[in-house]
């Protein structure tokens, strides 16, 4: 594919690709170089009500469909994906600036969300429940949601999306699609191969542009039944106030603030390479990545020493370039967002242990160092709010108590990882833990068939998993008097 000029229409609308309707459009800049890559169509509320009449329009036969031959579909799909794993791979890292073998592991995971609901779809169960009366049977009939609006951001802008349409389409939903303003490319790409694939007219609308006006839409037409969003939670609070007229049911997957809790029986080396590839993947723009890192007391300078000797040896730089192991961030306030966190981090108490600057070397992206920060305490902003960056802090603790306490003390809940070789402790501390999804040794929980979610102010449903189905049905609940 071209990675310069324009779509001649980068829009789709029950089934026909099309242009805004305003004619607006904007450019998707590479973050790396600052490079103006391809424009798209900036569309708005007018284009989303059009998708929406369309999903809508659609919805009954595709709901009428067997879950096998809406499985057909998806499995199809997934073939596809697999098959351009390289071109898409390329093509997001090129709008998103992840390293290209994070890239084509995003890709993987993405195509195996449609694979995994390729055969859920086939499982989606009912219930006969036994009746208190004689002449009554009773039954749970789960039915297709309706039209479903999924809204998505641009750090994995394609395995957001995926992990949205596998199960809403597997379930016999229609889906509009409304992706991030950064990274419209990848989900332009998904949805040609499903256009290829034959998935009929109307089932799948792709609307890209002015995000306010879009979700204006989203939330106030009665015949979208769900909004799905993956994003911050203060757009998720946003869009939560304003379905409420519509009484709409909503699917949040929001911020999270992730705890590393490493013990002083941990197995130090697993602990020190997993806490890198939690906080650097994505150079540190992931949901669930590690935020905070909580380091025993007794074991904090060998920690830090084993840290600083594997960070030394990575690669700055456009992923494109296969030795490259940290990408750029996503845009200038991601850039001034670590920033500003570092310095305040340093103006309250805390030392450089590495990095701490903006990287320019040769670049002209918005590239910051990986940084680790000790002597860091709670009063500081990176161990209260999301970074969605390079910084490592390290806080000392004493005890399981205390390291609980400072984990639990925050607004979100949505993923929180500990090392530890006890396994009494590991239980012990797991449920304790108040997150959706805890880590035990572990730092890549995020799999089709698990559910993954958090708590709190994270969000609530679930993607993944038989779980993340249920989130597009309805349980129709049916009494039935019998005549004898
Ligand atoms: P964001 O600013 O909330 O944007 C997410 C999506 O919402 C984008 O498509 C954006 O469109 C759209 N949006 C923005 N304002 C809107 C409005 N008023 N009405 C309707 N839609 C609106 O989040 P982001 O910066 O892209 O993503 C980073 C956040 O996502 C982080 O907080 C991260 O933790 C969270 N996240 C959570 C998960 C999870 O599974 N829990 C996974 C990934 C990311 P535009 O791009 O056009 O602005």
């Amino acid at each position: 594919m071209q990675l310069d000029g324009q779509y001649e229409k980068s829009m789709y609308i029950n089934g026909l690709w099309c242009n805004a309707e305003s004619g607006n459009q904007e450019h998707v800049v590479n973050p790396a170089s600052l490079n103006k890559i391809k424009a798209f169509s900036y569309g708005d509320g007018a284009d989303a009500k059009k998708a929406v009449e369309a999903a809508k329009k659609a919805f009954t036969d595709w709901a009428n469909l067997s879950a096998r031959e809406r499985s057909k579909y998806l499995y199809s799909a997934y073939t596809l994906m697999m098959e351009k794993q390289e071109e898409l791979a390329r093509i997001l890292t090129t709008e998103q600036g992840k390293p290209l073998a994070e890239a084509r592991g995003e890709i993987a995971s993405a195509a195996s969300y449609l694979q995994w609901y390729a055969e859920e779809g086939n499982r989606v169960y009912g219930e006969i429940i036994p009746s208190s009366n004689k002449g009554k049977r009773l039954f749970v009939v789960p039915q297709p949601i309706g039209v479903v609006a999924a809204i998505t951001p641009w750090n994995f802008p394609s395995s957001m999306i995926t992990r949205k349409l596998g199960p809403a389409l597997a379930a016999g939903c229609t889906v509009v699609l409304k992706p991030a303003e950064q990274t419209p490319l990848s989900a332009i790409e998904i949805v040609k191969i499903f256009e290829e694939v034959g998935l009929p007219k109307g089932v799948l609308n792709l609307v890209t542009g002015d995000p306010t006006s879009i979700g204006q839409e989203f939330m106030s037409n009665p015949d979208v039944r769900l909004i799905t969003f993956t994003g911050s939670t203060e757009v998720g609070k946003l869009l939560m106030r304003g379905s409420a007229d519509t009484v709409k049911k909503l699917s949040l997957e929001l911020g999270g603030h992730a705890p590393i809790l490493v013990f002083d029986d941990s197995d130090l080396e697993q602990a020190v390479k997993m806490t890198i590839m939690s906080k650097f993947r994505n150079c540190g723009q992931t949901c669930i990545c590690a935020n905070r890192i909580y380091v025993q007391h007794s074991i904090q300078e060998e920690f830090t020493a084993k840290l600083m000797e594997q960070l030394e040896s990575m690669k700055i730089g456009e992923g494109l370039d296969e030795q490259v192991n940290i990408g750029p961030l996503i845009d200038e306030n991601a850039l001034l967002k670590v920033k500003h966190q570092y310095e305040d981090a340093i103006s309250k108490g805390a030392s450089t242990a590495l990095g701490g600057k903006v990287y320019k070397e040769k670049l002209n992206g918005y590239f910051f160092e990986p940084t680790v920060l000790t002597n860091v305490s709670n009063q500081m902003k990176v161990m209260n709010e999301e970074t969605f960056g390079p910084l490592l802090p390290i806080q000392t603790f004493e005890t399981e108590e205390e390291v609980i306490e400072l984990a639990n003390h925050d607004r979100y809940g949505l993923a929180a990882y500990l090392f530890t070789e006890n396994l009494n402790r590991a239980i012990r501390v797991m449920e304790k833990l108040e997150y959706g999804i805890v880590g035990i040794n572990d730092v890549f929980p995020a799999v089709a068939e698990a559910p993954f979610g958090g708590i709190k102010q994270s969000g609530q449903g679930k993607e993944g998993g038989r779980e993340g189905i249920m989130e597009y049905l309805e349980m129709k609940y049916v009494s039935m008097g019998l005549k004898r």
